[in-house]
C-alpha cells in the first residue's frame, strides 16, 4: 500500500514537471530578417521577437541565442515579418458562385457553418488574423465564438451579425421573392422604417451577440433590386442607429455607393464608410473633419465587374449595377487617399473569394498608395478602427502575438503578400 502511494506521488510529480516544461516551452524566439514596425513605419533588419504564451514579451536587435532547451527558435531570416493582417469587410458565412442565390433556400444553418469553417481557415492561412464580418445570418456569431474557443481554426471575428436595412433596401432579406414569400420583415430581421425601429434593430443585434453594427446606407450591387446608389435611410434613422450603437460601445459601418447616403452616415457619426464608390470631394472633406474611416473594397468592385460579364453568374437585375459600380471603386480610392481620408483595409471577401484578401494590397498600390502605407492600413489603422490598438495592430512588448511573414521584400514587390509563409495568432503557430 505504501509503495503504491509512493508510486502515485512519483507519477503526480512527473505530470507536474511535464506540465511545467509545457508552460516554459511556450517561449518562442522569432529571428526576423526584416521586421515592419507599423508604429514608426520603418523596416528594421535582424530582429528577434520574444513571444511568451499569447503575448509579445520583447523585441531585441540581432538574433538572440536561446539559452535553455525550453525555448523554440523559428528562423525567419529570409523573410519580412509584420503584424497579423486585418480585413475590415468580409462576409465569412458565404462565397459568391452561380448557386449563391438559390443556396438561401436550400442550406440549413449547419450547412452554412460547416462550409464556412473552410473560409475561416483560408482567411487565417492568408495571414489575416482578425476580420470584421459585415453581415450574414447569425451563423457568423457562432463561427466567431467557435474560433475564440478553439473548436475551429480561423481569424478573430468581430461581427455585425445581420446588416440593418430599410424595407426593399440592400440587405432586406426578402427582396426579389414571390409576393407570398416576401412577408414584412422588421427590426428583429434587421429591417427598419423609423428611428424607433432603428433602436430596436441595434438592441436585437446586441442580444444576438453582434460586436458591431452595419447599415446599408444606399442601394447595393448584389441585392435583387434596381437601385444601387440612392440613399435608403432618413437622417433621423441613421442618427438613431449610431446613437443606439454607441451606447453599447459598438463601432458602426455603412455600406454606401452614392454620395447622399454616405453624407448622412458621416454626419450621424458612423465609424466607417464601405465601398464609397461615388464619393464626392465634399464627402471626403466631411470624412476628414469627422475622422471617418474609408474601407474601399476595390477587390469586390473588380470581382463583380468581371463576373457580371459571365452570362447567368448574377441575376439579370444585378448585372448593369455590377458593370457600372464595380470598376469605379479603385479610382475613388486613389482620390480619397490622396486627399487625406483615413484608409482602413477591407475587401468584401465573400463577394470575392475568401483567402484572396491580399489582392487588395496590389490594387491599393496600383492606385498610388505606397506598400508600407497599405500594410499600415491593414494593421495599425484597422486596430484603431476596431478600438483594439492597445492589444493588436503593431509588434510591441505587451501586445497579443499576432505575427505573419512573407518571403523577400513586400515594399519592393507587393505580390509577395499573396503568399504568406508564416502565421502566428495569439502565440500559436498555424503556418510555417
Ligand atoms: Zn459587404
Amino acid at each position: 500500500m505504501k509503495n503504491q502511494y509512493l508510486l502515485l506521488v512519483f507519477v503526480l510529480g512527473l505530470i507536474q514537471s511535464f506540465a511545467y516544461s509545457q508552460e516554459t516551452e511556450s517561449t518562442i524566439y522569432l529571428h526576423c530578417g526584416s521586421l515592419i514596425d507599423s508604429k514608426s513605419k520603418k523596416v528594421k533588419s535582424e530582429q528577434t521577437i520574444i513571444v511568451e504564451g499569447k503575448l509579445i514579451k520583447e523585441i531585441v536587435s540581432g538574433y538572440k541565442i536561446a539559452e535553455g532547451y525550453a525555448i523554440e527558435v523559428i528562423d525567419l531570416k529570409d523573410k519580412t515579418v509584420m503584424p497579423g493582417l486585418m480585413d475590415m469587410h468580409v462576409h465569412i458565412e458565404h462565397q459568391s458562385s452561380k448557386k449563391r442565390y438559390e443556396e438561401g433556400f436550400r442550406l440549413n444553418e449547419a450547412d452554412v457553418a460547416l462550409k464556412a469553417t473552410g473560409y475561416c481557415t483560408k482567411t487565417l492561412m492568408a495571414g489575416f488574423t482578425t476580420v470584421r464580418d459585415l453581415g450574414g445570418t447569425g451563423v457568423n456569431v457562432s463561427l466567431g465564438n467557435a474560433i475564440a474557443k478553439g473548436h475551429i481554426i480561423g481569424p478573430r471575428i468581430y461581427t455585425a451579425e445581420k446588416s440593418i436595412a430599410t424595407t426593399g433596401g440592400h440587405a432586406d432579406p426578402t427582396n426579389g421573392l414571390r409576393k407570398d414569400l416576401k412577408g414584412d420583415p422588421g427590426p428583429a430581421e434587421g429591417v427598419i422604417n423609423s428611428p424607433e425601429d432603428a433602436r430596436k434593430a441595434v438592441r436585437q443585434r446586441y442580444k444576438n451577440g453582434a460586436d458591431c453594427i452595419k447599415i446599408t446606407a444606399t442601394g447595393g450591387v448584389l441585392s435583387v433590386a434596381k437601385d444601387g446608389s440612392g440613399p435608403q435611410f432618413s437622417q433621423e434613422e441613421v442618427n438613431a442607429i449610431v446613437e443606439a450603437a454607441n451606447e453599447y460601445g459598438f463601432t458602426t459601418a455603412a455600406h454606401a455607393h452614392g454620395a447622399e447616403g454616405m453624407k448622412r452616415a458621416v454626419l450621424a457619426g458612423i465609424t466607417s464608410i464601405e465601398h464609397g464608390t461615388k464619393m464626392t470631394e465634399e464627402v471626403m472633406d466631411l470624412m476628414i473633419k469627422k475622422g471617418t474611416y474609408y474601407v474601399p473594397t476595390i477587390t469586390a468592385g473588380k470581382f463583380v465587374a468581371e463576373k457580371a460579364a459571365i452570362p447567368g453568374f448574377y441575376p439579370d437585375v444585378v448585372v448593369p449595377k455590377a458593370l457600372e459600380i464595380g470598376p469605379m471603386i479603385q479610382n475613388t480610392f486613389g482620390k480619397a487617399y490622396k486627399r487625406g481620408v483615413k484608409i482602413a483595409f477591407g475587401t468584401d471577401s465573400g463577394v470575392s473569394f475568401h483567402g484572396d484578401n491580399a489582392k487588395e494590397f496590389i490594387y491599393m498600390h496600383e492606385a498610388g498608395m505606397p506598400v508600407i502605407e497599405a500594410i499600415i492600413s491593414a494593421t495599425r489603422t484597422t486596430a484603431e478602427l476596431l478600438r483594439i490598438e492597445d492589444k493588436l495592430g503593431t509588434i510591441e512588448a505587451g501586445k497579443i502575438a499576432d505575427i505573419i511573414a512573407v518571403d523577400g521584400d513586400p515594399i519592393q514587390n507587393v505580390k509577395v503578400m499573396l503568399d504568406v509563409k508564416f502565421v502566428m495568432k495569439e502565440g500559436v503557430v498555424y503556418k510555417r
